[in-house]
């Protein structure tokens, strides 16, 4: 056995003890009841012919029938019980997998080549070659396999070994014997690893037309872009793709079409041998029966064991071309779980402090991101002063995102460090360290869960606390007419009542998301860009309040809402350039000045006061 395969097992049992002692009996007992009524039958039929008392026969005519019966019965129910176990057995592969998805380092979710992993598992699946899924099956054939070789070789073992006094007890039929079944096993078997081969360059084929599938399936079904899909008249284009991604130049046809040749071929070549040793082992046993009495119940037993030996070979034979042929698919299956997780990095625990005193900075940060050469982020060393708050400008592309990533440590420097209290961030425990930012992401995500649940991450929660954060980001008069309050849905896909929130009011629960978290340093990336000017004035003085004594960076493109903030930083191409305050900067030829000019002009042009949101006019 491969070190793969005991893997597999391994795991198998631990994703469902039962499902393994389910597979374990059934194989057993669906095995088993075949080769109990042949043995009943040779029993009955010698009986039989020894002129038994009628009432013995009876006896034993009945307890066989019982046997037979107890048996099936037993069968037929683990195997109903099985399929139950077995679909949960994959589901909960299929969740350990997903699970896998958001443990592992957030530079491997970000990667197209290891989502393409993910839907190759799962195409892969069940009935690919190779599969973890197929080897987790195969535990019970391959026991049912085990009993009725075992069984089927007693049953036909007497016609060889029955002494008859004639030349057909020598041992070298029994050599034939073996040497043509394991002929009539091992010539499909070849056969059938050049078609599993076959069939997973097939698989190959396939899987790229069902990243499109996927990819189209999503793009059709979801409302957004339906929007761009109408307005833009896509849908030809849509249909077009479809056809043409689907089935590339019909080669998946062809293939399939050698496929189902290559198992007709595969079917008379197993056919011709198996019935060339059915064919020897009937004259054998027909001879020493006239010859030398080999009784009749021995010759219907061995004839029809063989026939079940055979039957059992074939499938034996083909589930281990199946299982050992190309193991690429539990090959793909632990690629994926080994792949590193998140956690698994540094253990020391984050002090709990009530100062807040949590002092985040960098050290020659220098970062590109994997699979990729250009540097983002060159060298950069800051301290940020715990209780400060700071603005992040810069033009689009400039690495302020990036940064962002790193500080969260969703990405780990390529060169320098992101400390926090002086230490490497990467040396404290992950989740800990994560729990001390409220973040919000430009492209932020809220799940379909209930508004309560989504603001506080948590099933259990603080109602009191919730509504003070959807006070202080301006949601109060939403809120008020929600019927359902904290329990509302929110979007469609669980609750047909859910509610549809839009651009602003999404970032407003985005942030009261934040504020509820609590933690002593806050990252808003462009958090008020769907905001109305009113609500984005409104919220950032709240926010003065509630970012006191904790340190808070937000990144923004309207250089107005820097005056919220202690110190500006401007990045440009992936460095610090300047920073200061917006009177500091404002007047000093630079990167500020540009942005604010430019920005400025636009106030101008739209006659907006920059007085009254606390700024001079001043244009350089
Ligand atoms: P900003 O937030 O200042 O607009 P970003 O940090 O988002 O800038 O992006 C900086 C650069 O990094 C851009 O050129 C962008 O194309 C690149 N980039 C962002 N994310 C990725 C990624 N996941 N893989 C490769 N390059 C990326």
């Amino acid at each position: 056995m491969s070190p793969l395969t005991r893997r597999v097992l391994k795991d198998t049992y631990q994703l469902s003890k039962r499902y393994v002692f389910i597979s374990l009996i059934a194989g057993f007992f669906s095995s088993v009841y075949p080769l109990v009524s042949i043995y009943i039958s040779r029993r009955i039929i010698d009986l039989l012919g020894r002129n038994t008392p009628y009432e013995t026969l009876i006896r034993f005519i009945l307890i066989g029938l019982l046997l037979v019966f107890v048996s099936q019965i037993i069968s037929g129910l683990f195997n109903y019980v099985h399929q139950f176990e077995q679909s949960e057995m994959y589901q909960r592969l299929e969740l350990s997998r997903n699970l896998k998805s958001i443990a592992m380092e957030f530079r491997y979710a970000e990667d197209p080549a290891v989502k393409e992993m993910r839907q190759k598992l799962t195409i892969i699946g069940f009935g690919g070659p190779g599969s973890f899924e197929m080897i987790a099956y195969s535990i019970k054939s391959m026991v049912g396999y085990t009993v009725s070789i075992l069984g089927a070789a007693w049953l036909i073992l007497p016609a060889f070994s029955y002494h008859t006094g004639t030349i057909y007890d020598s041992p070298v039929f029994l050599l034939l014997f073996l040497v043509l079944l394991a002929l009539s096993a091992y010539l499909p078997h070849r056969y059938n690893l050049k078609q599993n081969a076959k069939m997973n360059k097939l698989l190959s084929t396939v899987e790229s037309s069902n990243t499109v599938f996927n990819y189209l399936a999503n793009l059709v079904f979801d409302p957004e872009s339906g929007k761009e899909i109408r307005l833009y008249r896509q849908q030809e284009r849509v249909n077009r793709w479809f056809e043409k991604n689907t089935d590339p130049q019909g080669s998946t046809a062809r293939m399939l079409r050698e496929l189902v040749y290559g198992w007709g071929k595969v079917g008379l070549l197993s056919f011709g041998s198996n019935q060339g040793v059915i064919l020897f082992l009937y004259l054998l046993v027909g001879f020493k029966g006239i010859a030398g009495g080999l009784p009749l119940g021995h010759i219907v037993a061995a004839t029809a064991a063989l026939n079940v030996l055979i039957a059992v070979l074939s499938e034996l034979i083909t589930d281990l071309s199946i299982i050992r042929s190309d193991s690429s698919g539990v090959q793909l299956h632990y690629e994926y779980m080994d792949l590193p997780n998140q956690t698994q990095h540094g253990s020391i625990p984050v002090e709990k402090r009530l100062d807040n005193d949590y002092h985040l900075s960098t050290e020659n940060l220098t970062f590109h991101y994997p699979g990729t050469q250009r540097n983002i982020l060159h060298d950069i060393t800051i301290d940020f002063q715990v209780g400060r708050s700071y603005a992040i400008v810069g033009e689009n592309g400039s690495g302020k995102t990036t940064f962002i990533k790193l500080l969260t440590r969703l990405y780990d420097p390529v060169d320098g460090a992101v400390k926090l209290n002086r230490i490497s961030a990467d040396k404290y425990d992950t989740n800990q360290y994560y729990s001390l930012f409220n973040v919000v992401f430009q492209d932020f995500d809220l799940f379909s869960f209930k508004l309560g649940e989504t603001i506080a991450t948590n099933r259990d929660f603080d109602e009191e606390r919730i509504v003070n954060a959807l006070r202080d980001v301006g949601f109060m008069e939403r809120f008020n007419s929600l019927p359902k309050g904290l329990e509302t849905s929110l979007n469609k896909e669980f609750d047909a009542q859910g509610i549809t929130l839009s651009g602003g009011e999404q970032q407003k629960i985005a942030l009261a998301r934040a504020i509820y978290n609590d933690g002593p340093i806050y990252i808003l990336d462009e958090p008020t860009s769907a905001l109305d000017p009113i609500s984005e004035f409104e919220i950032y003085q709240k926010f003065q309040q509630i970012t006191r004594g904790k340190t808070s960076l937000i990144i923004s493109h309207r250089l107005s809402s820097c005056r919220f903030s202690d110190e500006i930083l401007v990045f440009d191409q992936g460095r610090i350039v300047q920073r200061g305050s917006h009177e500091e900067l404002v007047h000093i030829p630079g990167k500020y000045a540009d942005l604010w000019n430019a920005q400025a002009r636009h106030y101008q042009e739209e006659d907006i006061d920059l007085t009254k949101l606390g700024l001079d006019n001043t244009i350089v």
